[in-house]
């Protein structure tokens, strides 16, 4: 780990509640690193790595990785540099077992996590966000062919790379990872209620309000960059 931790947000959701979508607008906003386990994940199995092979099958049936891999792959990243002015951790923790190691990893640096706001999405409304999702190769940055369409087909407008529907993406996949997550999900709402940084978010106002509303619950809680 760093010496030490600045600013944390555990930005919630389900699937497809527009996770990915927010992280990337908030963390530029307001100077945190982005923190993203399916990221990581992704990363590591496009390298093929050790990590990589382990987490592809967990992974391609919906599943959680086991907490042993997920934890140690997130203490790794949390000890680069650019994690000490602050993190906004996407997808991660996943369960109330993550949720306490991460509790304890940021005590032992004097930090902790500062705000959790839940991004709120009704069930039927996800499923049909994620099977029209795709995202680029390059950065993993995500579409919708309906509701975000890239502005050229299947390129991305950020970088150039192709867009790609991931494997759990697919429809077969969909509704297993929803069942498994969203039970998990409860749990994780249900710890940071009960540590009073919970901050709930509608999530079905459109891109640039769900940014607004999330900014609005975050900034009281971490103080502005300057
Ligand atoms: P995501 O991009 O957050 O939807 O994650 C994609 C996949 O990576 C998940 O379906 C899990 O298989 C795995 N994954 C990501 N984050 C975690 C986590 N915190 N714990 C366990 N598995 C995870």
């Amino acid at each position: 780990m760093t010496a030490s931790i600045g600013r944390v947000v555990v930005l919630l959701g389900a699937p497809g509640a527009g996770k990915g979508t927010q992280a990337q607008i908030l963390s530029e906003k307001l100077g945190l690193a982005h923190v993203a386990t399916g990221d990581l994940f992704r990363a590591a199995v496009r390298d093929q790595t050790p990590l990589g092979v382990t987490a592809k099958g967990f992974m391609d049936r919906g599943e959680l990785v086991p907490d042993a891999v997920t934890i140690e792959m997130l203490l790794e990243r949390l000890a680069k540099p650019d994690a000490e002015a602050g993190i906004l951790l996407d997808g991660f923790p996943r369960n109330t077992a993550q949720a306490e190691v991460l509790d304890k990893a940021l005590g032992d640096k004097g930090g902790r996590v500062n705000v959790a706001p839940l991004i709120e999405v009704p069930e039927p409304e996800l499923v049909s966000r994620l099977g029209g999702r795709w995202i680029c190769r390059a950065q993993g940055h995500p579409y919708h062919l309906q509701g975000k369409p890239p502005k050229q087909a299947g390129i991305c407008d950020v970088d150039g790379s192709e867009l790609y529907q991931r494997d759990d993406d697919k429809p077969e996949t969909v509704q297993a990872r929803l069942r498994q997550q969203l039970g998990a999900l409860e749990q994780v709402v249900g710890y940071y209620r009960d540590h009073g940084v919970l901050a709930t978010v509608d999530g079905t106002t459109g891109i640039e309000n769900v940014s607004k509303d999330l900014l609005a619950a975050i900034e009281p809680a971490i103080g502005s960059r300057s």
